[in-house]
């Protein structure tokens, strides 16, 4: 046996080993090409790879990325991949970008869209994919750690109504991404330790705890991912502007501003920005009017009225109500004079499935399969709290505990 030879049969024998003892399955990719995918230019070089969060759910996120030809790849929360334009093509991903002098990423680099939110973290079955496809991709193109970025690091704004210069901090897009903990668990153990095109002069910082997440000490890091976190982080108020919010989205349709008055506006119907009043609510593109996880919309019976709920969808089956007893009914199983008399504190889900409890011979994945770990599969859980599927310990989750998903 030669030494080739040899050297093979070692490198077979690994292989064999590994499997058999690697409890993590091999990454799973399918095509879900763009429609917009063959008309797509190669890129010329790949310098970067841009991590992105969805900001909103898997179906919506996956069609819009698809219609749009949005990103090369599309991670959900179980941990599957999508392949949306051909790595070796330009997607559109990064919109207004620069770094390190360079303005038009996209031209530079590819982009992973992973289903989620900035300032939450991912699943472990995301953590798997995403580690194993990153490291598939910087091997293929040779892209080195610190060059592995969030979306928000080179995303820069153009002058506006708020700031007189071109600014970093248009968006806040993949900023998790830039937590040394997170990062190690995907493998990589280098980042940037500063904004290259701030210190050139070239823009300024529009968003300084964005900065502090993307660039700072442990310190300034966990002190500005606490003011991402804070229950007012998306309420208007003399430091918090629609733009602070909103960011480039706050002129969107898809982004609605709910007055203290209770009115509800969408960002195209608002003309007079000086006019809005501290206590605005901002709700984003993705988040849920009703969602009985966030202490920002209470959904009492009372809201669900002014939201006019009632008014078409109270009776439907997909119409969900959490009485204060823990008694959950579905809108078909209640009368109208129910319906008229609900207690205070009821709480009122919309466009869910009532999948039932989780039991012994009963998993979650048997109830809703993939959707089990979505951000917006929701978990009432037997001492009447809720939590979401993205934030569930899949080894915890008490039997009794009832899961509610997507229609
Ligand atoms: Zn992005």
């Amino acid at each position: 046996m030669n030494a080739r030879h040899k050297q093979l049969k070692k490198l077979l024998c690994l292989f064999i080993a590994l499997n058999m003892t690697a409890p993590c399955r091999a990454l799973q990719i399918s095509n879900r090409y763009s429609p917009r995918n063959a008309e797509r230019p190669r890129r010329k070089s790949t310098r970067y790879i841009i991590l992105h969060t969805t900001e909103g759910p898997t179906k919506g996120s996956l069609d819009k990325v698809r219609k749009n030809g949005e990103c090369h790849y599309f991670v959900t929360p179980g941990g599957h991949a999508y392949r949306i334009i051909e790595r070796s093509r330009v997607a559109y991903h990064a919109g207004r970008s620069m770094w390190e002098g360079k303005t038009n990423i996209d031209q530079y680099a590819l982009g992973i869209e992973i289903v989620g939110f900035h300032n939450r973290d991912i699943t472990s079955s995301q953590y798997r994919a995403v580690q194993e496809l990153l490291a598939q991709l910087q091997r293929i193109y040779r892209v080195p750690d610190e060059r592995v970025i969030p979306h928000s690091m080179v995303a820069y704004g153009a002058p506006n109504r708020w700031h007189r210069h071109s600014h970093r901090g248009r968006k806040r897009c993949g900023m998790c991404f830039a937590k040394p903990a997170t990062r190690a668990k995907l493998g990589l153990t280098s980042q940037p330790m500063f904004d290259p095109d701030v210190n050139a002069g070239r823009l300024v910082v529009a968003d300084p705890f964005l900065q502090n997440v993307l660039f700072g000490n442990i310190r300034e890091r966990e002190n500005a991912l606490k003011h991402f976190d804070s229950p007012d982080a998306t309420v208007i108020s003399a430091s918090r502007s629609a733009w602070d919010i909103a960011r480039d989205q706050y002129r969107s349709a898809e982004t609605r501003y709910v007055f203290p008055n209770g009115t509800i506006k969408r960002g195209n119907q608002i003309t007079d920005w000086k006019a809005i009043p501290p206590g605005t609510r901002v709700l984003l593109h993705g988040e849920e009017k009703i969602a009985p996880h966030a202490e920002e919309s209470p959904a009492t019976a009372g809201d669900a009225f002014t939201l006019k709920v009632s008014d078409n969808k109270a009776q439907w089956s997909s119409t969900i109500y959490f009485l204060p007893d823990k008694r959950i009914r579905r809108g078909d199983e209640l009368s109208e004079s129910e319906l008229a008399h609900l207690p205070k504190g009821t709480r009122i889900l919309t466009g869910y499935i009532q999948g039932g409890r989780i039991t012994q011979n009963r998993s979650a994945f048997d109830i809703c399969g993939e959707q089990w770990n979505d951000h917006d599969t929701i978990y009432r859980l037997p001492d009447g709290t809720f939590t979401t599927g993205n934030q569930l310990n899949e080894n915890s989750i008490p039997g009794n505990t009832h899961v509610f998903f997507k229609d």
